[in-house]
């Protein structure tokens, strides 16, 4: 079952809970209160305490980037899932965090909505409090950070990275995907309209939930989103390509191809799925 692992993640208590089913979307990593009901089978919690518990040899830390649309999630959970590697996408979080209307969730809302980024401070000390719970025994996958050159500073001042996964899109494609993206609202699987369209219009496969549109996926917030990656994003990906880290993939192929490509890139064994 480990292919099918994603890994749920209560920062507030630190504890981790790997719950098997199909990887979704946009709850990788979430904010619960300790006694929040989490269905699912739990098949193992870390309890983490003040001492790091990645301790695994082989262990794995990679960023995944590419512009909004380029499918990272997707194949950051397909890595994820396969090689036990922690999924953090910092979007999911702050989604999570809007969806339960916590603190930061009002924090953050407008400015994701109109596909804005939020302000390094806040970033960086979620994506801090994420990594110092240490439960990421064989390592890590981090997808939509860094987005400028002062979280990529941040984050390489803090740790070592085997590998920066960029995946390649041309603006017109992103376009095309992202104003065909659909979420379901229960359990968040994705579906795009032109190549991976629901059985039933509008009711996701999974769970029969209601299939809508990220607050973020409109025009609007798209050509926002697209110059900020030009503007801000490109920059990091040259403070990378500087340390050697970069593995460029074509991101237009399916993702079981992109998969492929990646683990040739990283010398990592076949996906096993
Ligand atoms: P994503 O799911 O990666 O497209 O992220 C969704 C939204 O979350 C972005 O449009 C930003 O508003 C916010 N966000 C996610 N990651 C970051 C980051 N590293 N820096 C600033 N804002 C972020």
């Amino acid at each position: 079952m480990q292919g099918h692992l994603s890994p749920f993640t209560i920062p507030a208590g630190a504890i981790t809970i790997h719950i098997a089913r199909r990887p979704r979307a946009p709850t990788a990593a979430m904010r619960v209160p300790l006694a929040a009901d989490v269905t699912g089978d739990v098949l193992r919690r870390d309890l983490a305490g003040p001492f790091p518990l990645c301790q695994a040899d082989d262990m794995r830390k990679y960023v995944i980037m590419g512009i909004q649309g380029s499918g990272k999630g997707t194949q950051a959970k397909m890595l994820a899932a396969d090689l036990d590697l922690v999924h953090i996408s910092v979007g999911d979080i702050f989604r999570w965090n809007v969806q339960n209307h916590t603190k930061i969730g009002a924090q953050v809302r407008r400015v994701m909505a109109a596909g804005e980024l939020v302000g390094d401070d806040l970033v960086e000390s979620v994506v801090r409090d994420r990594l110092t719970q240490h439960d990421w025994n064989f390592g890590f996958i981090i997808d939509g950070f860094p987005r400028d050159t002062r979280q990529a500073e941040f984050f390489l001042e803090s740790y070592d990275i085997d590998g920066v996964i960029e995946l390649d899109l041309p603006d017109s494609e992103v376009r095309r995907r992202v104003l065909n993206r659909r979420l379901c609202a229960d359990c968040g699987m994705d579906y795009n309209l032109i190549a991976n369209s629901p059985k039933v219009p509008g009711q996701c496969d999974m769970c029969g939930g209601e299939l809508i549109t990220r607050e973020d996926d409109t025009e609007g917030a798209l050509a926002i989103r697209l110059r900020d990656y030009h503007n801000q994003t490109n920059p990091v990906l040259a403070i990378f390509r500087r340390k050697e880290y970069v593995y460029t993939v074509d991101a237009r192929p399916s993702p079981e191809v992109i998969q492929l490509q990646i683990r040739e890139r990283l010398g990592l064994p076949p996906y096993k799925g």
